[in-house]
């Protein structure tokens, strides 16, 4: 027997309508390539992204045609984040910082018909443009009169001309909520990127659960500041989940250093900001010197690579925010787990509440972990056991894009992390799989070497990798980028970790640089640092 109840698909347009309707004066603030700072509405946004659908009608693009963009954070990005998704086509967004071949690779994978992009791209539009035969059309984002001549791109327009031509006149239309809504390319360290291809649902899905008060906690009363790009995985979907709860948003554009985002962080009244650990990096150490506090700022989700103790504890005590460790994956939408606490450890003094909260946390209602050693035997969940960790749930992939083969094993996604799990659910990640040191048949995390590292006053930034070793296979170094104007020697590095780990565990040697290579998502760029430390071995 089913229920009698009706129906609704659950559509991206949906969002839209809902926030126009209901928080329609509510502020969408983006400071922009230009370097001014713009300020538009739900209302406004609602508005344009039904131009854009008309636009999109007019150019004759098929149901599922992919629209791509290259382009930061800000007003016109979110325009076509609900433009395009809400007319049935598919909205790709592209990471700028790959290399220009890679992503020619890409837009022609994806077969782009359309490709949007921020002027600060031109350059690399320019570069690709020849290479990439599927792209028919090219709109810059910006006025007509900021629009460069003579680029040699053909056809090239000029974002608010072209939806400038079309009325807000549009009705969403209905369709089946699996239809697919947007698509992204992971990293790919190793081979070609991958897609993703979100569906309605599983965006509207991740959008209600990352809403929730355990995990996003978002709300109307929020002003949220997405330094997280959306050209990588959504955003970690707070377009959408801002757009479901009637949030403010506040769009850093490109300007990602540290007096930038602090400058609009107070300004635009930001409670509630969410990035990878090295943008909060340059945000702290811009603030310090200057003894700068937050006077809005409330709670950061921080996720992407591990967040070393040391940043939870300087924004904890230093200025009072609370710092949300939060794991998930291009492959999970991407959020799979948030670290928020449980009733029972009210109780707990801060140091013991600190040890939590370094865990990447809990699964929320929605993703299903389970972790498993070697031979597929599933691990206990007492903290101290670990596997590689599995994941399942609405909102986690099923197959990438064009791929024949299942992305799943046993119905279930192999993440590519080592995990334990403890009794009370929380996780907490051991390694990437292809990073976890293998020493004389023992593992040792990089991610605990680092976080050592990075606990010592004179460190700003640590990575740690395997290298080879005829004797006990892999012996772990560690990376070191020193705070400016501060003395740090080899012998004093080392002499730090007695005590703080396993005499094995510590690390073999000490290589000070002056910058580590990060990578197109502001990640750390082990495999860069591999190529140029180890020589080949004959
Ligand atoms: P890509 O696959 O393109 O590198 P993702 O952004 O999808 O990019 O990266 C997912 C991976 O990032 C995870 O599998 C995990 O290894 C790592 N990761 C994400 N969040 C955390 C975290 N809080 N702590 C440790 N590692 C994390």
């Amino acid at each position: 027997m089913f229920g009698l109840m009706q129906q609704e698909e659950l559509l991206i347009s949906g969002l839209i309508d809902f926030a126009e309707k209901n928080h329609g004066e509510t502020e969408i603030i983006s400071r922009r390539v230009e370097g001014d700072v713009h300020r538009s509405n739900w209302a406004q946004v609602a508005k344009r992204s039904r131009q854009i659908a008309n636009a999109l009608h007019a150019m004759d693009l098929e149901v599922g045609a992919r629209i791509a963009t290259i382009a930061w954070n800000g007003y016109r990005h979110l325009e076509l984040y609900f433009g395009v998704s809400g007319t049935a086509r598919v909205l790709h967004t592209i990471n700028p910082r790959l290399h220009p071949d890679q992503l020619a690779w890409i837009v022609n994978h994806a077969e782009d018909q359309v490709l949007c992009f921020d002027l600060s791209f031109l350059p690399l539009v320019k570069a690709i443009h020849t290479h990439t035969p599927t792209v028919k059309h090219w709109i810059a984002l910006c006025d007509e009169d900021q629009l460069p001549k003579d680029t040699g791109i053909e056809g090239l327009q000029c974002y608010e001309s072209w939806i400038g031509q079309h009325t807000d006149h549009y009705e969403w239309p209905m369709f089946d909520e699996n239809t697919a809504s947007s698509l992204c390319y992971t990293s790919g360290t190793t081979g070609h990127p991958k897609g993703v291809l979100y569906s309605h649902r599983s965006t509207l899905l991740h959008a209600f659960g990352s809403a929730l008060p355990d995990v996003m906690n978002m709300s109307a009363r929020d002003s949220v500041l997405p330094v997280v790009p959306m050209f990588h995985v959504n955003a970690w979907g707070l377009p959408y989940s801002a757009a479901m709860v009637g949030a403010k948003l506040v769009f850093p554009g490109p300007a990602l250093d540290g007096k930038s985002v602090y400058e609009l962080i107070e300004q635009e009244k930001v409670t509630f900001a969410a990035g990878v650990p090295t943008v909060w990096q340059m945000l702290l150490s811009h603030m310090l010197p200057l003894k700068a506090q937050f006077s809005s700022l409330k709670r950061t989700v921080i996720g992407g690579s591990a967040c070393p103790p040391a940043m939870i504890e300087a924004f904890k005590s230093e200025y009072n925010v609370e710092v949300l460790h939060a794991w998930g994956m291009t492959e999970l939408s991407p959020l799979g787990t948030l670290c928020s606490l449980k009733n029972k450890h009210n109780l707990l003094s801060p140091e013991e509440q600190m040890k939590i909260r370094l865990k990447q946390g809990r699964s929320f209602f929605g993703v299903l972990l389970k972790i498993l050693d070697d031979q597929g035997q599933p691990q206990r969940h007492d903290g101290k056991s670990y596997g590689d960790l599995y994941a399942k749930g609405s909102w986690v992939i099923k197959k990438y894009f064009k791929e024949k083969d299942s992305a799943l094993i046993d119905g279930w996604f192999p993440t590519g992390d080592v995990a334990t799990i403890d009794e009370d659910g929380y996780m907490q990640v051991v390694d990437r799989t292809k990073d976890v040191i293998k020493s004389g048949g023992e593992w040792i995390s990089s991610i605990d070497i680092e976080n050592i590292a990075v606990s010592h006053p004179h460190v700003a930034m640590a990575a740690c990798i395997g290298i080879p070793d005829p004797k006990w296979d892999e012996r772990p170094i560690v990376v070191v980028v020193k705070k400016p104007n501060t003395a740090l020697s080899k012998e004093e590095l080392l002499a730090f970790y007695e005590g703080k780990t396993a005499k094995w565990q510590i690390p073999d040697d000490v290589i000070f640089v002056d910058a580590i290579p990060i990578g197109a998502t502001g990640k750390i760029l082990k495999t860069k640092l591999r190529e140029e430390l180890i020589q080949p071995q004959h």
